[in-house]
């Protein structure tokens, strides 16, 4: 058999070594120039007006809860189709994640359904752009409550106005670990608007100082969330070919919709609606109903092929299931997609003989080839 093919890959060559090299010769390594740099270039990239380095999206998501002024026993209107650190960051902040179902075509937060989930107790709406894909955001700015994008898969996509995911005003959150569209290792960024998140956020990813003061005086409780000045400079490395690494994805996935073309009852991503662009981050597609998610996953792994459940439905991971009482049934269509779903390879250095050995390997599996 030939070497099997990886899920994801970075790409990563010799101005991410040279920069990385640079840092460790400087002798600063953390809380350097490399940070706001970074921030800069991030933020003009995106066209927001600010932004804050992290040491994950994780920590981005959480901070930006507590700087909308999401508190204890407060309710966050979110989906349940997503990486689970977009409840998780809920339930750390002592706030309830509220799951609203999804659109079947977008995979998104259904802005109706997340309508109906608002009540008095809610301070905030988290909607996911999965599987880069915007959300619907104007008719969520409508509920009238503040925003936290989990936009950590979607680098580079743009919102149905064709303006870039992060560039909005609300807190929009971005990751970086190894298998996003670019990479620092781990870490992440939050874009905002307004000036006075990213002064919270800054203190608060670093024990609640405030810039100008001593280091032994917080004026507010924080933590250590801080993104270093290694992962910093590699991050400036990696948005300077941030372009070609979307081209790369965006090469791969056409080459999957004409090698996947006709294969009945299996779902691919759904085409971009009006100027509505997905920012490419994974290829996932739903398996005809009649296929269990795992036989072919395993199936696709004795071809060499490696893929994963991607994503679960977070609502029936066992933590929600035993903390918040959730059951299956209550939203069938996050339940449905989630139970049919697989990741298959895809990086940007995909070649297209890859893309052809996994498209033969599902068709052989799914018994169309
Ligand atoms: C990657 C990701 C995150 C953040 O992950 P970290 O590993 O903490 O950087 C959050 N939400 C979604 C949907 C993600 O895909």
């Amino acid at each position: 058999m030939s070497e099997p093919i990886p899920l994801a890959k970075p790409v990563i060559g010799e101005a991410e070594e040279q920069a990385v090299l640079e840092v460790l010769r400087s002798g600063q390594l953390s809380l350097g120039p490399r940070v706001p740099a970074f921030e800069q270039a991030f933020a003009e990239r995106v066209g927001a007006a600010h932004a804050s380095a992290v040491s994950s999206g994780t920590a981005g998501l959480q901070l930006a809860l507590r700087a909308v002024g999401v508190r204890d026993g407060d309710e966050v209107v979110t989906s349940p189709l997503s990486f689970v650190a977009s409840a998780n960051v809920c339930v750390m902040e002592r706030a309830r994640p509220v799951f609203a179902d999804i659109d079947p075509v977008t995979l998104t937060l259904d802005p109706a359904a997340a309508a109906a989930a608002v009540t008095d107790r809610t301070t905030a709406l988290l909607p996911v752009h999965i599987f880069g894909y915007p959300a619907a955001i104007e008719p969520l700015e409508a509920l009238g409550l503040p925003i936290v994008e989990d936009a950590c898969e979607a680098l580079g996509a743009r919102y149905a106005d064709g303006t870039p995911v992060g560039g909005r005003g609300h807190a929009a959150v971005f990751g970086f670990y190894a298998n996003k569209q670019m990479t620092t290792g781990e870490g992440g960024m939050v874009t905002v608007g307004d000036v006075a998140v990213k002064h919270q956020i800054d203190s608060e990813r670093n024990q609640g100082r405030a810039p100008d003061m001593d280091w032994l005086d917080h004026d507010r409780l924080g933590f250590n969330f801080r993104l270093s000045d290694i992962a910093c400079a590699l991050g400036i490395a990696q948005l300077g070919r941030l372009d070609e690494m979307i081209a790369g994805r965006a090469r791969v996935a056409a080459l999957y919709y004409e090698g996947l073309a006709g294969i009945d009852g299996l779902a691919l991503p759904c085409a971009d609606q009006g100027e509505a662009r997905r920012g490419w981050f994974v290829f996932v597609v739903q398996l005809p109903l009649e296929f269990d998610r795992d036989d072919t996953i395993r199936a696709l792994a004795e071809l060499g092929i490696q893929s994963k459940p991607y994503l679960p439905a977070i609502h029936l991971m066992a933590y929600y299931r035993e903390q918040f009482g959730h059951r299956e049934g209550e939203f069938p269509v996050c339940e449905t997609v989630a139970a049919q779903s697989i990741a298959l390879p895809f990086f940007p250095e995909m070649t297209s003989a890859q893309v052809e050995r996994v498209c033969a390997a599902l068709r052989e599996t799914l018994g169309q080839t």
